[in-house]
């Protein structure tokens, strides 16, 4: 039998616990394993909210995937496009923009969800999200600024802007949040002179007559009463719809003064499932109890935040985390049985229970049945998150934090990872090359001093088309026209050249036309001309 290719995609909680069933249940000559993700490591989103008080460290959260999957070959690249009649994954460009195509046999697509603020003006600009480890990083820095700020700052009115936190969504993550952001900021605040007889706000703004909606009436209602006890505003039945550099706009019309925004909600499925033709629950791929694509069965399982799924008992299942565990053994255990011949298995799991911290030792806890609340709930919580964290290194490193978090005060060092501009300077060497012919089109160049040479390659042979020097731009035909390079760039002499990104190049394009029309023009005569360095450059 020859060696069947397994492609996963995403390693989050779907995808990392697929590919180590699969490394359990398949012997090496059965099948190779792969595994897109962006990141080299997987998180443990349930402890994401404690990065923001620092009471687990940054990087203790996160465990790489090589080691969690030590027989699965990682591909740290971004998946843009999945190609279900040709079974091929094209894959990003890495530091060589050369897009890589992955073929498969099987396919596993756990890519998780986003937060969307389509269609809520000025809240991409102005609102953060929080799901990964890069929003925690920086929703914590955000913070800390803002506190440094408001402790220099003269102005009151802008004071209290800057001591004002709004979260939206009052599910799991955005209660979690909120608890912890609120018990930071009123620890911390202590520690600067001129804030400790200020007023901090924490509002959170759930658009449901109660938080918590997964959890029973009794134990929502506790939250409630316990975060308003820690000075928690709660707003109900109301939603942030936009916002600005100043504000947070309600649907009620209600506008909150505030620096800092936070939303756990909507959710989407990322924008490159938008693009597959097949059948879908809104955003969301649909999957049939064996977690099998609708018309790619024993072809394609989906599974996770990104899936629709139903237990065999007709139960939607939530997208969390224990449920994700539970979907990747059914998908692993079908992909076996897809390989070696058997019936598909259907998923059954139907939950053992629901768990939300409030921070400051208290929590919900709904488990079998059982309704917990308070310290012995937050007790279990810690338990029970503790004990399913994969790897003993995690465990007490973990465990190490909370113990230092109960004795000393929270850190309140800001951690500055700010890359500054994109745009960026670059040096060459004579002799070195630019970007090949066939790359992809990642950025346009000005040339600030120097020389280079544009040579294009045909049937074995490099013609030189032409000499670019200070002043000249290149680059942007397949900026311009999405198409890859068709000539390579070669310094001629030491040259030093500006870059800016396409992302970039975009946004100034779209946002100042003079711009983007110097670039057009451009494309235009040298085209016309029919000279074409430059778009032999693209
Ligand atoms: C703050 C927070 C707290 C939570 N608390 C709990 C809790 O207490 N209990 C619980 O059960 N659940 C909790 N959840 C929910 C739980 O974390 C999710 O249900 C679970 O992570 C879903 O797993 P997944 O594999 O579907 O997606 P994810 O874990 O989100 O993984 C998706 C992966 O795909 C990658 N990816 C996405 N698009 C691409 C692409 N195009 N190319 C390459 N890689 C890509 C992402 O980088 C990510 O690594 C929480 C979630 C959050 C955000």
């Amino acid at each position: 039998m020859a060696k069947k290719q397994i492609v996963i995609l995403g390693g989050g909680f779907g995808g990392v616990y697929t590919a180590r069933c699969l490394e359990k249940l398949l012997p090496p000559g059965d099948a190779d394993i792969s595994l897109v993700n962006r990141e080299n490591y997987w998180v443990y989103q349930p402890m994401l909210p404690e990065v923001i008080s620092g009471s687990i460290a940054l990087t203790d959260v996160v465990a790489p995937i090589r080691r969690l999957c030590p027989r699965t070959n990682l591909i740290m690249r971004e998946a843009e496009e999945i190609d279900l009649k040709n079974r091929v994954i094209t894959v990003s460009p890495g530091f060589r923009p050369r897009q890589k195509k992955i073929p498969y046999d099987y396919l596993v697509i756990a890519l998780g969800e986003l937060t969307n603020f389509y269609g809520m003006p000025g809240m991409l600009e102005n609102a953060m999200p929080f799901r990964t480890l890069a929003d925690a990083i920086a929703l914590r820095n955000h913070v800390i600024h803002v506190l440094e700020e408001a402790d220099v700052e003269e102005d009151a009115d802008l004071r209290r802007r800057l001591l004002t936190f709004v979260v939206g969504g009052g599910g799991f993550s955005g209660v979690e949040v909120t608890a912890e952001l609120n018990d930071f900021v009123r620890a911390v605040k202590k520690n600067y002179l001129r804030l400790r007889n200020e007023q901090v706000r924490c509002v959170l703004v759930h658009s449901r007559g109660r938080i918590l909606p997964e959890m029973a009436d009794p134990l929502a209602l506790f939250a409630q009463k316990i975060l308003r006890k820690r000075g928690v505003e709660i707003i109900l039945n109301d939603r942030l719809v936009a916002a600005t550099s100043e504000k947070a706009i309600l649907k009620s019309g209600l506008e909150i003064p505030s620096k800092t925004i936070i939303s756990t909600v909507p959710a989407t499925a990322p924008p490159i499932l938008a693009k597959l033709d097949c059948a879908k629950d809104k955003t969301k791929l649909l999957v049939s109890t064996a977690l099998e694509l609708q018309g790619y069965e024993g072809q394609v399982w989906a599974l996770g935040d990104c899936a629709s799924i139903k237990t065999v008992s007709g139960k939607s299942v939530p997208p969390t985390a224990q449920h994700a565990t539970r979907e990747a053994s059914t998908c692993a255990i079908n992909i076996a049985r897809a390989i070696r011949g058997g019936t598909p298995s259907g998923f059954a799991f139907e939950g053992l229970g629901t768990l939300a911290s409030l921070g400051h030792g208290s929590a919900v806890a709904q488990i079998f049945g059982l309704k917990i609340s308070g310290i012995l709930a937050w007790f279990l919580w810690r338990t029970i998150y503790l004990a399913k964290i994969p790897g003993i290194k995690s465990k007490v490193r973990i465990g190490m934090d909370w113990l230092i978090h109960l004795l000393f005060p929270p850190d309140l060092a800001q951690t500055k990872v700010d890359a500054g501009s994109a745009i960026k300077k670059q040096h060459f060497e004579p002799g070195d090359i630019v970007f090949h012919q066939g790359d992809l089109g990642d950025s346009v160049y000005v040339i600030e001093r120097g020389e280079c040479q544009v040579l294009r390659e045909a049937d074995g042979a490099t013609t030189q088309l032409a000499t670019l020097q200070a002043g000249d731009y290149f680059g942007e035909m397949a900026l311009l026209s999405d198409k890859s390079r068709n000539a390579t760039i070669q310094a001629r002499t030491a040259l030093e050249v500006l870059l800016i990104p396409k992302a970039d190049f975009d946004i100034l394009r779209k946002s100042v036309p003079a711009f983007g029309e110097v670039f057009h023009s451009l494309a235009r005569q040298r085209d016309e001309a029919g000279r074409n360095p430059s778009s032999a450059p693209d």
